[in-house]
């Protein structure tokens, strides 16, 4: 392992790695735009700037291979000079605009500006105008007066997603970041992950554009759902000190946007377009209210009428969720798990519109927690005879009721609105991922965690508990 000295500090690099991946590798600070570690070296940003001890010339750190002994200086006065001129040139033509700019509070130009240059602009001509709202696609507006042309979007869309469906037209000051003619960047799968790439303000999301100031939102850690991938994501939503009394209330309970979080196990930095759009899946609307036969009734009076159900059945058969986290079903088994003949339904198949398989994350199984129902319970598709049952429970979604036996009792335990909801026996409404704790096991195996960011209504159940209630022996029994 080559020991090089970075400003006198010394850090043992890895033999095949860059100045920049050692710095950053080891917790040193670095400035860069164009650079990013999953990407190839564009070296065109110049401003990750250092000195080679005993070179009178700057060098940038991106592209320059570690080698035993080697010293570097990021703080010398030709650095800090060259630093501030690289920054004055990229803000020659950067319009002012962060008090409109959906990335002010996370932008690498505002940081820098203020790290390493502070000056008010050197320009004297008025600024270059180009395009502020072009279509980059359905899902992203390109501003092209913030971009600085580092190329990370071009270089994501070929060497990433593998779209190609991006590029730099023309020359010198007027060039522009333009979408393939064929629009395929409208098709990329993973296209929003450049609006996380680019490091200043010019890719900007249609479904959060000026939604709200990153500083009023929180994130959550939590796992993507809508694929056997199980993308670690934080789902952004406005922080309790921030909440808006006067506005929609929604807005206080609404996930206003969805980012990767980097799991090298799992998803690397990226999630494909599916995850970004959680929002308004866990938005769909909700079944809250507990009902006997479409009659509503009090969550414990239904609580309290399938637990006699399931006390009284001859041949009781439960229908589980792969939706369902280790933790419910853990709880199902120690609680349920005797009495019930148990196998494990599909809730969700995948749906025209969404995408295939491929090589980077997405999965065809659209559910997060087949692997671990798997583990402990047969398929019920091609294994369950259901004739002869006289109970189902049925947890989740995507169950046919038409195969329900002709007799049998029905318990439906769910958490969106469906018809079936009020023709079953009892309904009894359950949280979602985004009210509790939890975890889901990955196609390949990984356990990945969730954490709550709302509170669930009173009206309705945590699946967990319940199965411990529908289990309990009645006190006066
Ligand atoms: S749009 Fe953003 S990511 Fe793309 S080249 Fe411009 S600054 Fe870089
Ligand atoms: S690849 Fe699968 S788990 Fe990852 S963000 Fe997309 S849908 Fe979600």
């Amino acid at each position: 392992m080559p020991e090089i000295f970075i400003d006198g500090r010394s850090v043992q690099a890895e033999p095949n790695q860059t100045v920049i991946e050692a710095a950053v590798a080891n917790g040193i600070e670095m400035a860069y735009f164009c650079w990013h570690p999953k990407l190839s070296i564009a070296g065109n940003c110049r401003v990750c700037a250092i000195q080679v001890e005993g070179r009178s010339w700057v060098e940038i750190a991106c592209n320059m291979p570690v080698s035993e002994g080697l010293r570097v200086q990021t703080d010398t006065d030709l650095v800090k000079q060259y630093r501030k001129s690289v920054m004055q040139l990229l803000t020659l033509n950067h319009p002012v605009d962060c008090g409109i700019c959906d990335k002010a509070g996370e932008c690498k130009l505002q940081d820098y500006h203020y790290a390493y240059n502070g000056a008010p602009s050197i320009s004297v001509d008025p600024k270059l105008r180009l395009t502020k709202f072009y279509p980059l696609s359905e899902r992203i507006v390109l501003d092209n007066e913030r971009c600085i042309l580092c190329s990370r979007c071009v270089r994501f869309t070929h060497e990433i997603s593998k779209s190609k469906a991006l590029g730099i037209k023309q020359r010198g000051d007027a060039s522009v970041v333009r979408p393939a003619e064929d629009r395929s960047f409208d098709n990329d799968p993973y296209s929003d992950n450049v609006i996380d790439l680019c490091p200043v303000g010019a890719l900007l999301s249609r479904s959060f554009f000026y939604k709200s100031r990153v500083w009023y939102l929180q994130p959550t850690k939590s796992v993507c759902p809508r694929c056997a991938r199980g993308c670690t994501v934080q789902l952004w939503h406005r922080k309790p000190e921030w909440k808006l009394n006067a506005l929609d209330p929604q807005h206080n309970v609404s996930i206003e946007r969805v980012t990767p979080l980097e799991n090298p196990a799992v998803n690397g930095p990226w999630i494909c377009n599916v995850g970004r759009d959680l929002g308004p899946f866990f938005e769909r609307p909700r079944a809250e209210q507990a009902m006997k036969k479409g009659q509503p009734v009090e969550l414990a009076a239904a609580i309290e009428h399938a637990r006699r159900l399931i006390e009284s059945a001859q041949r009781p058969v439960a229908l589980l969720s792969n939706w369902g986290s280790n933790e419910e079903l853990d709880a199902f088994e120690r609680a349920l798990g005797a009495r019930f003949e148990a196998f494990y339904k599909i809730d969700r198949v995948r749906q025209p519109e969404e995408p295939v398989e491929d090589e980077l994350l997405v999965r065809d199984d659209k559910n997060p927690n087949t692997a671990a129902l798997h583990a402990r319970f047969a398929p019920y598709e091609g294994n369950a005879s259901l004739d002869a049952a006289d109970l189902l429970l049925v947890w989740g979604e995507g169950f046919d009721f038409t195969r329900v036996p002709h007799g049998a009792q029905v318990i439906l335990l769910g958490a969106w609105l469906h018809p079936e909801n009020a023709q079953v026996d009892v309904f009894i409404p359950i949280s979602i991922q985004t009210e509790r704790h939890g975890h889901y096991t990955n196609f390949e195996g990984v356990v990945s965690a969730f954490e709550p960011c709302f509170t669930k209504k009173a009206t309705v159940a945590h699946a967990e508990t319940l199965f411990v209630a529908l289990a309990a022996v009645p006190v006066n029994a």
